[in-house]
């Protein structure tokens, strides 16, 4: 495969990823079902303008092709021996180890993306850079790539470093790839959804940290904000001008007053809409 190839088939599988997920669930939700928005929506009374939709669209596509361009190039490299720590024949490790790495690489990314993601709820940064993404108080899963380009470079730069030290099959780094950015998409898409598996967080963990800011930085494991005192809790206060991913106490109530998470398991019987999209069902929220 030439070069030129390795580009058309990223751009094809990277935008490909993005329009075809995040249309999706436009046709089958904000579409067909935007009537009922109640049943479904984490934001049911709230959806963005056409011109931020359009504006949205434009910037996620133009990060998504400038990545996959990256990519191509990238994996051209890979294939014509250019040094790096990813292996293509399984029998060079054991099947074990091909695995430990692939969970590996990505318990190291989403831990990274968790403190870049941090780092960017700083006051200054914030301000200068992060806030491109925030303008989108109440995302769909177009959101998911609309930043600021250097944040979207910065995101990319901590999935590829890894990579030249890390003794990775490419078959896991694929993986790990393709369910980071569906996550990503399915993390943004205003739909009240609840993965199967135990480590992702319903879609409400990173819908709240659109309404509320500075909390919830964490990518894909909710762990990350458990153990390092991100996570919402109830009776704080969170908004714009509140840094620092604590919240501030309610007026009289002390700064040390120990506040419960708040719970985002919580099911709702009524809408079961397991069949929107692999690897999660829905539950109706009549609270937001
Ligand atoms: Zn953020
Ligand atoms: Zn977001």
């Amino acid at each position: 495969m030439t070069t030129l190839m390795y580009v058309g088939v990223a751009i094809a599988g990277g935008l490909g990823m993005y329009w075809g997920i995040a249309g999706a669930f436009q046709l089958i939700y904000y579409r067909a079902r935007r009537e009922r928005a109640a049943e479904w929506k984490c934001q049911p009374r709230r959806f963005l303008s056409p011109k931020m939709s359009r504006q949205q669209l434009i910037l996620g596509s133009c990060n998504m092709l400038a990545a996959s361009i990256a990519s191509g190039f990238f994996c051209s490299y890979l294939a014509s021996g250019g040094r790096s720590a990813v292996y293509f024949d399984l029998r060079e490790h054991s099947l074990l180890s091909a695995a430990f790495g692939t969970v590996l690489y990505f318990l190291l990314t989403d831990a990274a993306l968790y403190w870049a993601h941090r780092i960017y709820h700083r006051p200054l940064l914030f301000r200068y850079i992060h806030r491109y993404h925030h303008r989108y108080t109440a995302p769909n899963a177009f959101t998911a790539m609309a930043m600021h380009p250097l944040e979207f470079a910065t995101y990319q730069s901590i999935m590829l470093l890894p990579v030249f030290v890390l003794p990775l099959h490419v078959g896991g780094l694929v993986f790990v790839l393709v369910y980071q950015n569906y996550v990503a998409l399915v993390d943004h898409s205003g739909i009240d959804l609840h993965s199967w598996w135990p480590w992702q967080p319903p879609t409400r963990f990173h819908d709240d940290h659109h309404v509320h800011f500075h909390v919830n930085y964490g990518q894909n494991l909710g762990v990350w904000d458990r153990l390092f005192g991100t996570h919402r809790r109830e009776g704080r206060v969170y908004g714009v001008e509140v840094f620092g991913g604590k919240g501030a106490p309610r007026d009289g109530a002390s700064a040390a007053e120990p506040a419960p998470y708040v719970d985002y398991s919580r099911k709702k019987a009524g809408a079961t809409l397991a069949d929107a999209a692999p690897g999660v069902d829905a539950a109706a929220d009549q609270s937001s």
